[in-house]
């Protein structure tokens, strides 16, 4: 009988324990003591591996954010469409992976302060008959899907765009540019600093000298989670006053 009351009281403590931990103030975060920061870690020089360790611009800053506000960064690596999804949620606290601030996505989540600019550009092969934006009409796109790169070139033609029946949508940059050299597309649309180091690691491939767009980029945030955004906010808008970020930055992206 004893040992029965002694049962039934541990889990009745256990019980009390797992109800509690959801009591109280809402912690600002998913989980208590972290900082879960969302990203498709292909996206060098922003999000890349360095063995098992993802690494890049939007990773070090992202710690020198989580050692500001004494929390522990936490990264996982996701497909680039399912990250506004899962920071709408709360799966996770913010969005950082070299993400363009857009009307779409500002009506989904919300944005801190622009830390870098990005300009999309396009991949060719070296012998490519595409010379300039005007070559790209009736050619065959890669890029990678949820992107703003797809969204520019699938838009229709009378919107600026080359039609969604000619732009494929990758799983990520690696792939849309594995697809590029064994001519399943014509060229690839990405951001400039990812092209600027897929065209680096791969033989054959050259950037077109034209700008397709220019964007800015953003740590984005649940439209509830205001609290953790003022605070990243500040935290980073320390890092750019006092040259922390742009050391960062010059450490991944060296001057032409
Ligand atoms: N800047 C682009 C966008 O926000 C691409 C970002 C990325 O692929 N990580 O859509």
């Amino acid at each position: 009988m004893k040992k029965y009351v002694k049962i039934l009281s541990l889990i009745s403590a256990l019980l009390i324990a797992v109800l509690c931990s959801g009591c109280g103030k809402k912690s600002m975060t998913a989980e208590e003591g972290k900082l879960i920061m969302a990203t498709n870690a292909e996206f060098p020089p922003y999000e890349y591996y360095e063995g098992d360790k993802v690494v890049g611009i939007d990773a070090e800053v992202a710690a020198l954010i989580a050692e500001k506000l004494g929390l522990e960064l936490e990264i996982a690596d996701v497909a680039f469409d399912s990250i506004i999804p899962g920071v709408q949620s709360g799966k996770y606290d913010m969005g950082m992976a070299g993400m363009t601030v857009n009307d779409e996505r500002l009506e989904k989540v919300n944005f801190s302060t622009s830390y870098a600019k990005g300009i999309q550009a396009v991949i060719v092969k070296e012998d490519s008959d595409i010379k300039s934006i005007d070559d790209l009409e009736g050619k065959k796109i890669g890029t990678q899907q949820g992107t703003t790169g797809y969204i520019y070139a699938s838009a229709a033609p009378e919107d600026g765009g080359y039609g969604e029946e000619n732009v494929v949508g990758y799983e990520n940059g690696a792939v849309a540019v594995q697809s590029l050299l064994k001519d399943k597309v014509d060229c690839v649309i990405i951001d400039n600093e990812p092209a600027k180091a897929y065209v680096a690691a791969n033989e054959g491939l050259k950037i077109l000298d034209a700008e397709f767009a220019n964007e800015d980029y953003a740590i984005c945030f649940a439209k509830d989670n205001t609290e953790l955004q003022k605070k990243v906010d500040e935290a980073l808008k320390e890092l750019i006053a006092d040259g922390s970020l742009q050391e960062i930055v010059d450490k991944y992206i060296k001057a032409d």
